[in-house]
């Protein structure tokens, strides 16, 4: 059966997946949610003899309904091969009674790489169906992350360019060098005097110059976003969540029907929605436990019904769910507002004006599926220790936020589910927070040293993409204040 999107302020419309994916969001400011969730085709036992790549195909065809069955699997196959270090793609591993769902084995060893691998293709494939010539320009800003793993997915892919812009003096020097570094000829990475907030406010003011985008036009070029509101980044999660059930199905560590819970450290909210879908897909996944840092907007809305982002923004060591407005819950509000959109946008509207929403009685009981909580720094980095003592596994310190707040959970509920935790980046990423929480004597190590400390006590090789970076040349250098970040665009794109 058919899916159609409309968007979550004004429902009158609607588009097929291709056009939602081309545009992102809609030109009301909603989100582009699917009409309805449709249930898996094929049993969860039926699925547990399958790969990656052919569940990919079997959730997402669900979904994508007016892509063939060759355009996804090409889409699929182009994402979903050398660029990850394991065959399995997300391995899930054992530890302290719960399963790490590692999503980090891609090209930028966080879970960003299992929907920006695919996303470029699909956007291509989306042009492609819908006559849309123009060669895809992508512009991003990024506070480190995003901007890597948006770079690595387009890189070379043909028929688009991508433009990152990041805070010269706002990114770790690793994030630094992981961007300065990317390969591929279309790919270009510019430093800007200013801070995460300029580089982002420039892009929007780019995006929305009516004037460049007719020039832009006219040489056969129109703008795109990598945002992690795109349905083409969403849908690609809701794979791994079938996938992680019908791993453990597979390897006999549940029976089949047996509920499950999952545990995702949450920043703007994208990969638990995915978890979400999953569940209303008919994967019997119980609680949805949605893990914050000390950033832990989510957690008070889940306690109280309130919605408040006027409050300290918190510098944590878990910086990709350092977020006040997680933008992806307006999905879920929506939702729970019977998809009304005119409800929907009054909420949003109240936060834009207020910074802050209430939702009613009615909405918060639909809320039953969720669990929040939230890990402060101490707690986590506690938690990286006490796992390491316990089992030899080393997590990272999103992982760790998870961790920690499912030890909260089953302490509170006595609830003893099997469950998966998303891990969402390797330890070696954020190496020096990892070690220090371990001991407090790596303090004085350099990041390289450190890196090889890690790999030593976790007994795992180091990851190419952080052996690659030692040696790299630097191939992006342009810095340019931030007022002068059109010019820029226009000086890549020859205008
Ligand atoms: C982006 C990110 C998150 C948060 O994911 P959302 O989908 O934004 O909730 C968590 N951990 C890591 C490592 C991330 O990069």
């Amino acid at each position: 059966m058919e899916v159609l999107y409309k968007s979550t302020r004004d429902d009158s419309k609607t588009v097929q997946a291709s056009q939602a994916i081309l545009k992102g969001l809609s030109e009301d400011g909603g989100l582009f949610v699917p009409d309805h969730i449709p249930s898996l085709e094929k049993s969860l036992r039926e699925l547990s003899d399958m790969e990656y790549r052919e569940i990919a195909y079997e959730v997402m065809k669900l979904f994508l309904t007016d892509f063939t069955e060759q355009e996804l699997k090409d889409c699929i196959n182009k994402a979903y091969d050398s660029k990850f270090d394991t065959e399995e793609i997300a391995p899930l591993v054992e530890a302290d009674h719960a399963y790490y769902l590692e999503l980090f084995h891609g090209a930028t060893i966080a879970f960003k790489d299992m929907a920006l691998s695919i996303l470029p293709h699909l956007m291509i494939t989306s042009a492609r169906k819908n006559h849309v010539e123009d060669e895809i320009v992508i512009l991003t800003a990024t506070s480190g992350d995003t901007g890597k793993a948006a770079l690595a997915g387009f890189a070379d892919v043909e028929g688009t360019k991508i433009i990152v812009f990041y805070p010269k003096n706002g990114v770790s020097p690793i994030q630094e060098k992981q961007m300065v570094t990317q390969k591929g000829n279309n790919t270009y990475v510019i430093g800007i005097h200013g801070n995460f907030d300029d580089a982002q406010t420039g892009v929007k003011q780019i995006f929305s110059d009516k004037d460049l985008e007719k020039e832009m036009k006219d040489r056969g070029f129109c703008f795109s976003s990598a945002n992690s509101i795109n349905i083409g980044r969403l849908v690609p999660q809701i794979v791994y969540y079938v996938y992680s059930y019908v791993k453990l199905l597979q390897e006999g560590k549940i029976e089949d029907g047996e509920t499950i819970n999952v545990v995702v450290p949450t920043g703007n909210f994208g990969n638990i929605l995915a978890a979400f879908y999953a569940k209303n897909m008919g994967v019997p996944i119980d609680k949805l436990i949605c893990a914050s840092n000390e950033n832990k907007v989510l957690y008070d809305f889940f306690r109280t019904g309130s919605y408040d982002r006027n409050r300290d923004f918190m510098l944590t060591s878990s910086p990709s769910m350092d977020i006040l407005i997680s933008s992806n819950l307006e999905r879920l509000i929506y939702r729970i507002a019977e998809n009304d959109a005119k409800k929907n946008a009054e909420l949003m509207a109240a936060l834009t004006r207020e910074g802050s929403y209430h939702i009613t009685e009615e909405m918060k009981v639909q809320l039953a599926d969720f669990y929040g909580n939230y890990a402060d720094e101490q707690e986590t980095a506690d938690r990286i220790k006490e796992l390491y003592e316990k089992t030899g596994y080393i997590i990272d310190t999103h992982t760790a936020v998870a961790s920690a707040v499912y030890q909260k959970y089953k302490a509170e509920t006595g609830d003893g589910k099997k469950t998966v935790i998303a891990s969402t980046a390797s330890p070696f990423k954020f190496t020096r927070s990892v070690m220090n929480a371990i001991d407090a004597k790596y303090d004085s190590m350099s990041d390289f040293e450190l890196v090889d400390e890690l790999s030593g006590l976790a007994n795992v090789k180091v990851p190419k993409a952080i052996e690659e970076i030692r040696s790299a040349p630097v191939i992006h250098d342009t810095i340019c204040d931030k007022s002068k970040m059109k010019e820029t665009v226009k000086e890549i794109l020859g205008l």
